[in-house]
């Protein structure tokens, strides 16, 4: 047993693997933990037809009026001073200025390929960063699970060693970078990243993703479809604006597992179980998948069953949202019936408390 942190621990769950147990009695709405990315890469392809509209540090949405360019590069485009000194010594630094340049020369191989592989690219570059900048970092990245068996997969192993022998030339000798490097890296990303998302509109079209960021604990948390917690974002705020804060939905006594969905909640048993297989790598068989997994081909029971109130309440109604409803955190250990959004932000009245 790890403890992680007062309020949770890993435990090993026979025929499970390892969980995250609650360690005292938690309250509907506290926060359980904020965390900050051990990487953060943009999600906007390397060739991208339209320059992307935000910050490349912080990801917030650029200011109309002043905005900060790489002196080197002027690709890249900060919304402070202050963004783009950081970024100069960690995310964007000379290293990766120049193997960015020369990957988005338009004479680059990677012109032509997809825009998943594009950013493939980013983040085999920023993960080969990290190793140069902040070694311990890609030590923890490295520890992380990943998708299964990815070393015979073909579809990791192909873009793998293309990108690596794209970014090898600038890659220093002693680095000792590979193919099977790159490949472990992709892997891990697939198995850990979380997507930090456009503001929500509701008209639309789809949010589409500013950045994906791993965070080496938050990732730990299991799926279920029917979670006790789940996880927020704020990116636009001021202040280390891309942590993810894991918040409670229910109370979860001492010793009960504490879980997240790895997906919008709202989606049916079949998509669901398609999504989880082919991104995360695993069949779900939490109580709500055993009871949909014997439903017919586009039944939805009405019925009194314990998911389908949990659905009512904390999915939300908003236009083009279906985000997950959490209740915000208590104040003087009163339980707050005030229900926030994850995904548009909207505070709603919980009438059913
Ligand atoms: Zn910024
Ligand atoms: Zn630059
Ligand atoms: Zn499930
Ligand atoms: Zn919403």
């Amino acid at each position: 047993m790890a403890a992680l942190t007062s309020l949770f621990k890993m435990v090993n769950i026979p025929n499970k693997g390892r969980a995250l147990i609650a360690a005292q009695d938690l309250k509907a709405g506290q926060t359980i933990i904020t965390e900050s990315p051990l990487l953060l890469f943009s999600a906007s392809p390397l060739f991208s037809p339209s320059p992307s509209p935000y910050c490349h540090h912080c990801f917030r949405t650029l200011p109309p009026s002043q905005t900060f360019s790489c002196p080197s590069c002027s690709n890249y485009i900060f919304c402070s001073q202050k963004c783009l000194s950081i970024s100069l010594n960690s995310s964007h630094s000379s290293w990766t200025c120049q193997t960015l340049s020369h990957l988005q020369n338009p004479a680059s191989p990677l012109s032509e390929k997809s825009s998943q592989l594009q950013v493939q690219a980013r983040l085999i570059v920023a993960a080969y960063n990290l190793a140069i900048h902040t070694p311990s970092n890609l030590e923890t990245l490295l520890s992380l699970h990943s998708v299964p068996n990815y070393d015979k997969s073909d579809a990791i192993f192909g873009p793998a060693n293309f990108i690596h022998s794209l970014i090898s030339p600038f890659c220093p000798p002693h680095m000792n970078f590979s193919p099977e490097l790159a490949a472990k890296v992709i892997a891990i990303e697939r198995a850990n990243s979380f997507s930090l998302m456009e503001p929500y509109s509701p008209n639309g079209p789809q949010r589409s993703i500013k950045a994906y960021g791993i965070y080496p604990i938050t990732t730990i948390f299991n799926h279920d479809c029917i979670p006790n917690a789940c996880r927020f974002d704020y990116v636009e705020k001021d202040e280390h604006n891309t942590d993810i804060v894991i918040r409670l939905i229910k109370d979860v006594d001492a010793g009960s597992e504490i879980c997240i969905s790895y997906q919008r909640i709202n989606k049916d048993y079949s998509t669901r179980k398609r999504i989880l297989m082919e991104d995360f790598g695993f069949v779900c068989e939490c109580d709500r998948c055993k009871i949909e997994a014997n439903w017919n081909e586009g039944e939805n029971k009405d019925s009194d069953l314990p998911h389908k109130i949990f659905l009512s309440k904390f999915v939300c109604d908003k236009v083009n949202c279906s985000g997950t409803l959490a209740p915000l955190p208590p104040k003087d250990g009163e339980k707050c019936n005030v229900l926030e959004c994850n995904f548009c932000g909207n505070l709603k009245v919980d009438s059913t408390t």
